[in-house]
């Protein structure tokens, strides 16, 4: 059987998600270029995380996205099973205040019909109190649709990579692609700052910079990817009035309108804002005193209690990646030959990735006529990192005498272990990513408690110290080294030449 070199750029939620569905099948070999040190730090890192239930999405206007977010939602549910991805099915409503919010909503009653979307319906007032007591007083009423859920976006990205690795693919981190080489009309492969890698199919989920990717292969000049900020504000787990049910204010044209959730870890989560944000600023994620108060006055409206300012631990932002139209690229190209994109995936791209990888792989089956033949031995099965958060303590006790690290706790706030973070390491090494200290937090939470890593940090740092043998100063925290370098250097030359 003849091999398909198969190079997936981007390992962001939809560039993973292609990776492991590609890996079901024999004779394919995928490799994912990523060139930041890990996997999944793009827009996937920093979103609602909400897996939409897809009666948001004009069927007429977007019918794939309508489409891929329903099967998405469905794909999700078996994706956190067998991946072990942290997830949340509360539902959501859709709150409106006045009789203007109200018909807008029940325009998204008729999408949910169309679509195909189960169980969406109005909910009164005092429906909307008796399913949710978090909710504002003066709201009028709520669309309700009891699909939606919740994940852990920097999660889950590892997961779908570490279980797309096990089963045969190879991840290239620190890896940019520069240029797509092309001859006679076909792809050859892609040049990279390590070097040329040869592809017979290149597929472009490159996220915010998928329209340069597209237009090095010289398809699509005019496609244009528009930076769309969004602010977020988190507060502590300790807030007491959270909501169970994921809320939101009524869409605007640009989005689906302000939340507050409370994440798979427990904290309460309000946001985000949407600006449209020059070309050049795809990787400004700073925020601004008007995004932050617009969200805090815009969740105080539906929430019964305004969220307690004094229980902020952190504010920020995620771009998103907004195509003309809003419509989704998702294309195999016969000129040049072995093109694909997977270009301008905005929301609910997290949602509908599993569902996009599939497309994305009939895609490739019709216009390149491959032959899928599945794996016999295809392993859909991811092991989660072992928490002692949430365990009973005879659990722990149990845990601690077969390893003494699980009792030594290395993040108060979240309950961490050192055997988490060795845990951790190993598996970032298992794929093939740099050891980073963010790159531990996004697998195990050090840092994303209250005192926002001021603890935890140096100890994280540390073991990474020791595990890789290299000096503090060296350990990565996300891009740059920990420290400048040996501080105490010259006082110790100093005392050697006494
Ligand atoms: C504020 C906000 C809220 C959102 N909320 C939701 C939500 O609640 N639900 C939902 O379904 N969706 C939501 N989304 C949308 C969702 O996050 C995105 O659709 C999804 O994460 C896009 O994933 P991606 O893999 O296409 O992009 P990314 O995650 O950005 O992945 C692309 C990867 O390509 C890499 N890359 C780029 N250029 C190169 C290169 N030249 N060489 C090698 N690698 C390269 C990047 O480093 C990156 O890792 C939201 C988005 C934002 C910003």
């Amino acid at each position: 059987m003849n091999v398909l070199k198969i190079v997936v750029i981007g390992s962001g939620v939809v560039g993973a998600s292609i990776a492991r569905v590609l890996s079901r099948y024999q004779g394919l070999e995928v490799i994912v270029l990523e060139r930041e040190p890990d996997v999944g730090w793009g827009v996937s890192k920093a979103n609602t995380s909400i897996i939409h239930p897809g009666h948001e999405e004009d069927p007429d206007q977007h019918p794939l996205r309508a489409k891929l977010c329903v099967r998405g939602n469905m794909l999700w549910r078996q994706w956190v099973r067998e991946l072990s991805i942290l997830s949340t099915w509360p539902g959501e409503l859709m709150l409106y205040t006045n009789t203007a919010e109200e018909k807008e909503a029940r325009k998204y009653l008729e999408y949910a019909k169309r679509n195909s979307v189960p169980g969406v319906r109005i909910l009164d007032k005092n429906e909307v109190q008796a399913v949710e007591p978090a909710v504002n007083p003066g709201v009028e009423g709520a669309l309700y649709a009891p699909t939606a859920g919740l994940i852990s976006p920097f999660e889950a990205v590892p997961a779908i990579i570490e279980n797309a690795v096990d089963n045969g693919v190879k991840l290239l981190v620190e890896t940019e692609v520069r240029n797509i080489r092309i001859s006679s009309g076909r792809v050859l492969g892609v040049e990279t700052n390590k070097g040329f890698i040869q592809a017979d199919i290149v597929v472009n989920a490159a996220g915010l910079h998928a329209d340069t990717i597209s237009h090095m292969a010289g398809v699509e000049p005019e496609f244009k990817i528009t930076p769309r900020k969004g602010e977020y504000i988190l507060f502590d787990e300790t807030v007491e009035s959270k909501p169970r049910i994921i809320l939101h204010t009524t869409p605007t044209p640009k989005t689906k309108g302000v939340y507050a959730i409370t994440t798979v870890h427990g904290n309460l989560m309000i946001g985000p804002t949407a600006e449209d944000m020059p070309y050049e600023f795809k990787e400004d994620t700073s925020t601004s005193r008007e995004g932050i108060e617009y969200i805090y006055r815009e969740a105080a409206r539906i929430l019964k209690n305004p969220p307690p300012k004094n229980r902020v631990i952190r504010v920020f932002a995620g771009v998103r990646p907004e195509p003309p139209g809003g419509h989704w690229l998702i294309k195999a190209y016969s000129d040049p030959w072995g093109f694909v994109n997977v270009a301008g995936i905005r929301s609910p791209g997290l949602t509908a990735a599993p569902a996009i990888a599939e497309y994305v792989l009939d895609l490739i089956r019709e216009t390149y006529d491959v032959k899928l033949v599945e794996k016999q031995k295809w392993n859909p099965y991811r092991r989660d990192i072992t928490r002692i958060k949430n365990k009973r303590l005879d659990e722990i006790d149990e845990l601690v005498k077969s390893n003494p690290n699980y009792g030594e706790i290395i993040c108060y706030c979240k309950m961490v272990s050192k055997a988490e973070v060795l845990e951790a390491i190993e598996r970032i090494k298992k794929i093939g990513a740099r050891v980073t200290v963010d790159g531990v937090k996004f697998r195990v939470y050090t840092g994303f408690g209250k005192c926002q890593g001021s603890f935890c940090r140096w100890r994280v740092a540390n073991i990474i110290s020791m595990e890789l043998g290299i000096p503090l100063q060296e350990v990565v925290v996300k891009h740059s080294p920990y420290g400048i370098g040996d501080v105490k250097k010259l006082w110790r030359e100093k005392v050697s030449v006494q």
